[in-house]
């Protein structure tokens, strides 16, 4: 039968996971940490999101510092926020909610972030510690879905597993860590031909394409495990709004394990985000030193 992979469930296990952790970093070291999220302009779908990872930020016990400025807000004036973050010695974890405005280069401000407290591993050295397998911070997206994976194989050594989409968000982060266990890995995106036949041979299937109900049934082979990370807002048949992964959910009556859109990667997005900043908080507070390039690759 096949066996729901419950994302909320082990989400909240990670979160109570990180609770423990933060109590102790208070006990043993005084040390709150601190995640500071900076949203600029008013995107209805970043609000959402940022209220939700503020809410569940304190709900760990941890201190959500909240930076929301206007939609004109210049480069300029973002970089100096984030130089002031930086360099404030009570925030860990620095989190800034894309998309940013037109006159505001992403990358730039995502370059500025101190990689120590890269909590979203966006910045180049945690790019390249992930391609590298040399620690530093995982983007969390990919993270939640290793975690899952996590739940129903335990020995990943060898097997085969494709990863449809290649941002650098998901699918190519998703890619590494599969090739960091030893997987065999094919990543594929919108040009891959006979895609149907390479997902056939695969033990693991990860799909982050944005293509609502994409992998059919008969493309995926029996006893395969399945992580949709897909996010599709549409519009059901009898006119009602739904949200949907990039797999057929209903064909998947013979995989092994599959993850539920909502309630399979999504709720594990937000609880890495804060396993991030926990353990961005403990490496800056060990010895009381900070957090350097040694720390970084542990
Ligand atoms: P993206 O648009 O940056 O990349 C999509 C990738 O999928 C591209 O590489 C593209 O070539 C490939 N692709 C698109 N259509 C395809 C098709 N028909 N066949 C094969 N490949 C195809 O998207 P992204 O930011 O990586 O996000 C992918 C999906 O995951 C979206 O639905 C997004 O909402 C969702 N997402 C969910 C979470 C979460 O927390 N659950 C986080 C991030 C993204």
């Amino acid at each position: 039968m096949v066996h729901i992979i419950d994302g909320k469930a082990i989400a909240a296990r990670v979160a109570s996971g990180v609770a423990a952790q933060v109590q102790r970093l208070a006990r043993e070291r005084g040390v709150t940490p601190g995640l500071a999220v900076v949203l600029v302009g008013e995107d209805a779908a970043s609000e959402i999101y940022v209220r939700r990872k503020v809410a569940q930020t304190t709900a760990v016990g941890m201190r959500s510092i909240e930076h929301r400025l206007p939609a004109v807000t210049s480069e300029a004036e973002l970089l100096a926020l984030i130089a002031s973050l930086n360099a404030d010695d009570d925030v860990h974890g620095i989190l800034v909610q894309l998309p940013l405005p037109p006159q505001i280069n992403a990358a730039k401000v995502l370059d500025a972030i101190d990689p120590c407290k890269d909590v979203d591993g966006f910045h180049p050295v945690n790019v390249g510690r992930l391609s590298s397998g040399t620690g530093g911070l995982i983007p969390c997206t990919p993270l939640g879905c290793m975690m899952l994976l996590d739940t129903v194989i335990d020995d990943f050594r060898g097997l085969k597993s494709v990863v449809i989409g290649k941002s650098n968000i998901v699918g190519k982060p998703v890619a590494l860590l599969l090739l960091e266990r030893e997987c065999t890995v094919t990543v594929a995106h919108i040009l891959t031909r006979n895609l149907p036949d390479i997902v056939r041979s695969a033990d693991i299937v990860v799909v982050a394409a944005g293509a609502p109900g994409l992998v059919r049934g008969d493309w995926v082979k029996p006893g395969a495990v399945v992580i949709d990370v897909g996010i599709n807002r549409i519009i059901d048949e009898n006119g009602n709004r739904r949200i949907v992964g990039d797999v057929a959910f209903d064909e998947m009556d013979h995989v092994a394990g599959i993850t539920p859109v909502p309630g399979g990667v999504g709720p594990m997005t937000i609880a890495c985000l804060l396993a991030n900043t926990v353990k961005a908080a403990t490496r800056s507070s060990r010895d009381g030193s900070g957090c350097d390039a040694d720390k970084m690759s542990e």
